[in-house]
């Protein structure tokens, strides 16, 4: 088929949020070890308002989904990560317009969106050890992948975040808290990275289950 239907990519989105709320005391203490330890907290406390604003709720099309996915999360965690993390469910909202399925064009132009828009609003670039290390590289091979199906297309994007989150070790981080720790941040991923490679492997895990 061309990808996911309305109610496959609703029930997709909540176990997204089931697998961050479980990643609670791991994204804590990636957190505590380069920032200030509140990366689980926060995330558990969005995606936890995201689950209760999508489950037992019809949408009208797929553009509606992931508007009020966004903003559940942008309105609940509050400060830069939520901005970072609502921005790539906001994504969705502004580039399915009139999409049916959850296909490979639709998981490429998510990413990408989503790239830009943290990256314009944040300032960070690929390299400053942030979220963008494994958004970035699952971005690109979306990008290459966009004419496959979508359960290859979404392999090789979570396989790309997985990747950019271990690559995150070693960079030494040039944005928010963890600045201050400069070499001291080598050897350990960003937390804001492993989010980012839990929600794509687990929409891997749901597409190729
Ligand atoms: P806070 O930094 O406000 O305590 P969190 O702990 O929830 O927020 O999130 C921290 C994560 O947010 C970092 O690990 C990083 O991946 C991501 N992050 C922070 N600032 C930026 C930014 N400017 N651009 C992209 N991602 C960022
Ligand atoms: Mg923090
Ligand atoms: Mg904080």
């Amino acid at each position: 088929s061309e990808g996911l239907t309305l109610e496959e990519a609703q029930e997709m989105v909540l176990e997204i949020a089931d697998t961050i709320i479980k990643a609670e005391p791991i994204l804590s203490q990636a957190d505590r070890d380069l920032g200030d330890g509140d990366h689980g907290l926060g995330m558990a406390r969005g995606f936890t308002a995201l689950k209760n604003e999508v489950e037992e709720h019809t949408f009208a099309n797929l553009r509606d989904l992931y508007q009020t996915a966004g903003s559940a999360l942008l309105s609940t965690m509050g400060g830069a990560s939520g901005v970072v993390f609502g921005s790539l469910f906001l994504a969705g909202g502004k580039t399915m317009a009139g999409a049916e399925y959850f296909g490979s064009h639709e998981l490429s132009h998510l990413l990408n969106r989503s790239l830009k828009d943290v990256m314009n609003r944040g300032g960070a670039k690929p390299g400053d050890k942030t979220m963008i290390d494994a958004l970035h590289p699952a971005a690109e091979a979306a990008k290459e992948n966009i004419d496959k199906p979508l359960s290859e297309a979404i392999h090789a994007a979570a396989l790309a975040a997985e990747a950019g989150k271990e690559a995150s070790k070693d960079m030494i981080a040039t944005m928010g808290r963890a600045k201050t720790l400069g070499e001291k941040t080598l050897g350990l991923p960003d937390a804001g990275a492993i989010s980012v490679s839990l929600i794509l492997k687990t929409m891997d895990l749901y597409i190729n289950k």
